[in-house]
């Protein structure tokens, strides 16, 4: 392991004042991405901040109807909250489809949202890969890519964003708050994460100097009819190959408002304003689910080994549409274990 500094920041400002001094240092919460980065040799911070003391760990409830959830909240925290639980049970689902108990006890919101890809070939630092050296190529393309994107590639990167939490997150619409020496901002989700195109190495529009300090929801939750599908290799402590997360609000047997999202496919989560379009005002049934999942994944492109994740997409988000529909979602078995 490369030698690093080491310093704790005070408060939100201490820590936006020591990353403009430092821009190459990188924040450190619940460490669970980044020190496996480190000991990989893929990432080689001079300096870490470690924010894990900052008083942003609180849920609370916004004038609008919403949630403000601090980016420090653990996810197992996030997960098991009252009013999360209770409003917004599509996050829940998803978070806790996540990881493990243990990781998901010291793994933060906003580190959630940072953490890098799992593609093989950006963790082997002795082969090429655009996003972890620029200019050095893409192994993947050719190589073993069953786990990598269908959706938003570029010749130069084919990687997926890992993230469930974010898949939620997204199709809940929700809003990233962060704060930088230019002062505080918010980035709407969709926007905050980045296809690859010719910068692969750069994953989010979050700028280097900036902290993220809350997530906030809007106050329409699906807390009716939702579903979290996580399709993976194993049962627990595995990425996603496809994730679904769909949330309708019904009214009379059709549908009002849909929103859906896909995870496991691509650079970003993956949404399509004219899959959801497609579904206001339909009745809900299956025709209308296979329309919007052939919306959704019309652009897919599969590599030698992941072809079948389109179709396995497809079929995913039929079966998550109709848990919805149903409010019958898809249970994560889990019990909290602190
Ligand atoms: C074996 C394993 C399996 C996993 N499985 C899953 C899974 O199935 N699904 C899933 O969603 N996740 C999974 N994870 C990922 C895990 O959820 C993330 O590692 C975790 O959420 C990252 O949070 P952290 O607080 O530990 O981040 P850290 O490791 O501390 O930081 C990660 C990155 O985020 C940056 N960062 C952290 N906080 C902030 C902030 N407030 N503002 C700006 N930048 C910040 C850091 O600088 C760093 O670049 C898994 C992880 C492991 C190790
Ligand atoms: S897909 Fe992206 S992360 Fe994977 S090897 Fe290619 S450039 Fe690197």
């Amino acid at each position: 392991m490369i030698n690093f500094e080491y310093s704790r920041a005070t408060d939100v400002a201490d820590a936006v004042r020591q990353i403009a001094a430092d821009p190459a240092a990188k924040f450190i919460a619940g460490g669970t991405n980044l020190i496996d980065l480190m000991k990989y040799d893929v990432e080689r911070p001079m300096r870490l901040i470690d924010i894990s003391h900052l008083p942003l760990k609180s849920v609370e409830e916004t004038a609008g109807g919403g949630l403000r959830i601090g980016a420090l909240v653990p996810n197992t925290d996030l997960a098991y909250h009252p009013l999360v639980e209770k409003r917004y049970p599509l996050l829940s689902s998803a978070v806790l489809a996540g990881a493990s108990q243990q990781l998901r006890n010291m793994a933060s919101t906003g580190g959630n949202l940072v953490q890098r890809t799992r593609c093989f070939y950006f963790y082997d630092v002795a082969t090429p890969c655009n996003k972890r050296t620029p200019g050095s190529g893409c192994s993947a393309i050719n190589g073993v890519n069953r786990i990598n994107a269908i959706l938003g590639t570029s010749e130069s990167c084919i990687a997926t964003h890992p993230s469930d939490m974010c898949v939620a997150l997204a199709a809940l619409e929700a809003k990233v708050h962060v704060a930088g020496a230019a002062g505080e901002r918010i980035i709407a989700f969709a926007d905050f994460h980045r296809l690859p195109g010719n910068t692969p190495q750069i994953d989010t529009n979050l700028k280097p100097t900036e902290i993220i300090t809350a997530i906030e929801l809007p106050a329409q939750g699906f807390a009716t009819n939702y579903s979290y599908l996580k399709i993976r290799d194993r049962l627990s402590y595995a990425f996603a190959l496809v994730s679904v997360a769909a949330a309708l609000e019904l009214a009379d047997g059709r549908i009002k408002e849909a929103r859906l999202a896909l995870g496991g496919v691509a650079h970003k989560p993956w949404r399509d304003p004219e899959a959801e379009a497609g579904l206001r005002g339909q009745a809900a049934d299956s025709n209308a689910f296979a329309k919007a999942a052939g919306i959704l994944l019309r652009d897919a492109k599969g590599f030698a080994h992941n072809a079948f994740k389109i179709e396995l997409a497809r079929r995913a988000v039929v079966r998550t549409l109709t848990q919805a529909a149903k409010g019958t979602p898809q249970i994560q078995h889990s019990k909290k274990v602190r």
